[in-house]
This record gives C-alpha cells, structure tokens and sequence, in this order.
C-alpha cells in the first residue's frame, strides 16, 4: 500500500481510487449533504478533490479536509451515479483512517469511542449487559416515571425522540433464543445459511433475527447461528477506526468459514455492505484477504437470498398499503433493490406504491444522527416529507433507518408502521400457518 503526501500511516486512501475522478459532477445534484449546502467541499466531488489533493502533497490533512470528510454521509449516492466508478466510500472511510492517526482523540471523546466501539460494540457479553439495562429501563416503571416526569426534556431533542421509539426489548438475543446451533427446515434443505445477528440488531430489534430466521427456514435453508460471531465492524471503520475494525472482521471471517456455510445471512443493510467490503481491510495481510474475499462471496441480504435461491409466495393475505424506502446500504453499496419490491409485491393483498427519491439517505447512515443532528434532522424532514401519505406502512432494510423514519413519523405525528421487509413476510407466513 502506498502512503502518498500528507498521508504517512498505514492504510491511505489509495491514488489508484482517486485518481479516476474526471470532475464530471454528475455525482453532485444526488449528494444529500451538497444538496443541502450547495457547497462544492460538501460534495463527492470536492471531498475526492480534497483527498487527492492531501495525497499528492498540495494539502495538509486540516480541519479543512476532515470536517467534510466526516460531514459525509457515506451513503454512496455518488457511487451509483458516477461514470468513472470512483468508490468515494473507500476513500472516505481510508481517509477517516488518515484523520485518527492525524489527530488521535482525547479526554471525553476518547472516553466514549473506546467505551463503545473497542468495548460495548465488539463484545456480545457488554451487549447482553445493555440489553439487561434497557429492559430494565423499560419494564421496572422507571422509563414511565423518567416520561411522565418530564425529566427527559432536559435531553437534547434528538435523543428524546430516539428514546421515545426505542423498540421494546426482549428477554434474550436471538444469538442466544436460538439455542440450537441449527436449525432444519422442515423439508429438504436448498443450501445452508449461516444467520449474522449483529449488535445493535440483536438488542433492539432480536424479533427481527428470529423473523429472518423463520423465512429463511419456511424457504428450505438450514439456518446454522454460530455463537461465536461478533459485531460486523461498520461503525469503527465509519469511525475511521481501521485497526479495530479490522479485529472484528478476522474474528466474524473465521467463525462464518468454520461454520461451513453456502451463505452469510444479514438483515441490517450496513452490516451486510461492511462485510462485502471485508477485504478492502487487509490490502496488507494476504492471508486474511484471501479468507475474506472467500468470505465476502458468500455475504448476502436476506431478501437477495430469497431471490437467488427461491421463495415461496405466502398463500395468505396480508391487506395493506406499503411504501418502501431504500436503504443507501442495500441500494447504493450493494444494489439491492428489486428483491425486496419483489418480496412485498408477492404478498397477496400487498398494494406496494412508490415514495418520491425513496433511495435518498433519511440521515440515520450509522450514528451520524447523533454526530450530526443538525443535517440528520433536515434529512429526516425530507424523508417524513416523501412517505405517500396513503400508505399504512413504510417498509424498508436497515435497523438505523427504522429508528430514524420511526423518530420523524412520531415528530409528524403519522398514522404509519415502520416495518422491516422480512416482518411482513414473517406476518404473512404465521397467517398461512393459522389458516391451513
Ligand atoms: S461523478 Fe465520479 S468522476 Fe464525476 S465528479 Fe463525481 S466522483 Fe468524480
Ligand atoms: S457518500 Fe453520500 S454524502 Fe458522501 S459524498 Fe457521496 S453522496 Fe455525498
């Protein structure tokens, strides 16, 4: 790997990524940062120039370059657009790298990134104690008391609204419920797929976990959920935490290849996308970058698996008016976005009806609502603004965006469910169980 310029530690953004950029700018008019700013550093654009330029020399790596390197969204909007395939993801994500090195955090900052992302998020034990704490927060009386005090007015708006649709916790992981390391469809097996709980997946949202792993059995796969796997590692290495991210993957690479499986199953479209990326972390380890190109072959949506091998339509139905919204992770960074139309629209009953700019980023994009609540916020606006009001659900991939378009519903006081894809299909199989 070389190092280039103002770019001196290990894992620079590569010359070979920035260089393709011909400034064409058709990636601009589909940035949501520059569409809010209207500022050419706040664009794909400009931020390749910025990168390119700390590479060669011309820049120091400043304010001036971090500031819009962390301001990006990494939703990869400009990703789909761009002629010249420029990955601006990699280049931002390896110059976030860049910047920790450059200016390694301190005091309180310091505090709560190796809180959480070195301690809570890689340890599914931790994980299991913030599972224990919320419950308890949720069910001891004390969440009703904080609310009805008003006490929770003294947080800032953003995290009163997030805490106001915090799902209900339950008793255990779905890592953990699913206690049988495999389990058998009832009827010959197709392939075997090995289930990614995830962090925040499994403790805010295990129901869903165990929905996809009912689907996936109802579809002939063996489910197998190896009980040593850990978090996926996007948040680090959207945090520019490289080195970090990097132990969480050999962990998750050597725990799925020992398990033997013919796909990796995630429903968290930013889980699934850091793991296809897996080997752009170990350009300079070639024996892990073998294991996790192997590795990344295998990493599938749950709704691009159900496509690829076959589903079967429920043969209940499910009457509802569904709107879908397109996570950037499963649209932009990995291009799924037929599979799951065509899940919903195999639901007799379904009536699916498109939002306006359903692929634009809703401002969740990992924890930048809380590191950004300003632009997350005027993203989420214009999110709420697009959902077709006639619509009695609003479907979509990602654990982050339910959270966010859930906040903004609750603030535009709708009448409409937020639901994961698979819930419906879940929904729809249950009721084919009770009617046969
Ligand atoms: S669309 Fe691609 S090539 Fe054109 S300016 Fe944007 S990043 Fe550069
Ligand atoms: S990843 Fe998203 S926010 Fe970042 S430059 Fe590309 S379009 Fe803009």
């Amino acid at each position: 790997m070389q190092n280039q310029g103002f770019f001196v530690w290990p894992d620079a953004p590569e010359k070979d990524l920035y260089s393709v950029c011909v400034h064409c700018g058709f990636c601009l008019e589909v940035c949501p940062t520059y569409q809010q700013l209207g500022n050419e550093n706040e664009s794909p654009r400009g931020r390749v120039y910025l990168i390119k330029a700390v590479g060669q020399g011309i820049m120091p790596l400043d304010q001036a370059v971090i500031d819009p390197v962390f301001n990006c969204l990494d939703c990869r909007a400009c990703e789909t657009v761009c002629p010249s395939g420029v990955k601006v993801g990699t280049l931002i994500e390896e110059a976030r790298g860049q910047a920790l090195y450059a200016q390694p955090k301190t005091g309180a900052a310091k505090l709560t990134h190796e809180f959480f992302l070195h301690g809570v998020f890689p340890s599914p034990r931790k994980l299991g104690v913030a599972r224990k704490l919320l419950r308890f927060y949720q069910r001891s009386g004390l969440q009703r008391a904080l609310r009805n005090s008003g006490a929770l007015r003294l947080l800032p708006k953003h995290l009163r609204e997030m805490e106001a649709v915090l799902p209900k916790v339950s008793a255990q992981s779905a890592r953990t419920a699913l206690s049988v390391e495999v389990q058998e469809p009832v009827v010959q097996a197709k392939a075997t797929v090995g289930l990614f709980t995830g962090c925040v997946m499994d403790v805010l949202f295990s129901e869903i976990n165990l929905a996809t792993a009912r689907v996936a059995q109802r579809n002939q796969l063996r489910v197998k959920v190896p009980k040593e796997q850990i978090c996926c590692g996007a948040l680090q290495v959207h945090a520019g935490d490289r080195e970090q991210a990097r132990k969480m993957a050999r962990r998750n690479i050597d725990v799925f290849l020992e398990a033997e499986v013919d796909y990796i199953v995630i429903n968290a479209a930013g889980c699934g996308a850091a793991m296809k990326e897996y080997p752009e972390l170990f350009n300079d380890d070639p024996e892990y970058f073998a294991k996790a190109q192997k590795f990344a072959q295998k990493v599938r949506d749950i709704a691009e698996v159900l496509i690829e091998v076959g589903f079967d339509p429920p043969k209940a139905r499910l009457k509802r008016t569904v709107t879908y919204h397109d996570a950037c992770h499963l649209a932009h960074a990995q291009q799924i976005r037929s599979q799951p139309r065509e899940l919903l629209r195999a639901i007799e009953g379904i009536h699916l009806i498109e939002m306006k700019d359903s692929d634009r980023c809703c401002g969740s994009a990992g924890i930048y609502n809380l590191t950004h609540k300003e632009m997350a916020l005027q993203l989420r606006e214009r999110k709420i603004a697009d959902l077709p009001r006639e619509a009695e659900a609003v479907a979509m991939g990602n654990p982050g965006c339910m959270l966010q378009i859930k906040a903004g519903i609750q603030a535009g006081q709708l009448d409409m469910e937020v639901v994961h894809t698979i819930e419906l299909l879940d929904e729809a199989y249950r009721l084919e169980r009770e009617e046969a």
